[in-house]
């Protein structure tokens, strides 16, 4: 069992450290041929969606990618990450457009931008989050949970082995969600 971690910008280290705490298998995903490996998960973290989009086309990992998420390869995405795997996005266009959310980028402003809060997480109790820049849910479609709510916005969905949350589990001493993560696969 290893996880790919998309580590091309943002904040990959992170994810790396907490499933090193959790004795999750890991490498890093920065050119095609890091997916000769297997993959039994994906990590897109948060970071820059515009950049990352560009980039994964530039290293050619887009279609290898986009197929395997199409063929049911569990993923969870944070932050820019969720915008990378959303079907619509305001102020910005769609990357693997594999889950069947509305995501507003940017939602909270400039000034807004970076909060911490703490909020319940479906199955999960409360948990501390940690925004950044965040963008938010703005609707999902029926075949996705709703898992947690900040001021009415939709900030972390699942959609079968897609996993999503607009703000940073990785940058909290909590794995919580990576744990949840690491048990949808079946880990
Ligand atoms: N604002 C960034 C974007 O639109 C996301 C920020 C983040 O990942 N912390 O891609």
């Amino acid at each position: 069992m290893a996880i790919g971690i998309l580590a091309l910008q943002g904040a990959f280290a992170e994810h790396a450290a907490m499933l090193d705490r959790l004795g999750a298998e890991h490498f890093e995903i920065r050119q095609r041929r890091d997916l000769d490996r297997g993959l039994d998960g994906l990590i897109l973290p948060g970071g820059e969606s515009t950049v990352m989009g560009k980039l994964l086309r530039d290293l050619d990992l887009f279609q290898p990618l986009r197929e395997r998420i199409r063929s049911g390869l569990p993923v969870f995405g944070t932050c820019a990450g969720l915008i990378l795997l959303a079907k619509e996005v305001e102020g910005g266009v769609p990357c693997f457009a594999a889950m069947d959310i509305r995501v507003k980028r940017n939602a909270y402003g400039r000034q807004l931008g970076s909060f911490s809060t703490t909020a319940e997480v479906a199955g999960l109790g409360p948990r501390p989050m940690t925004f950044i820049r965040a963008p938010y849910i703005v609707s999902a479609g029926p075949g996705t949970a709703v898992l947690a709510q900040v001021d009415g916005h939709i900030v972390a969905a699942q959609q079968e082995k897609l996993l999503v949350t607009a703000f940073h589990p990785e940058l909290n001493d909590d794995p919580a969600i990576h744990r949840h993560f690491l048990d949808m696969i079946g880990a």
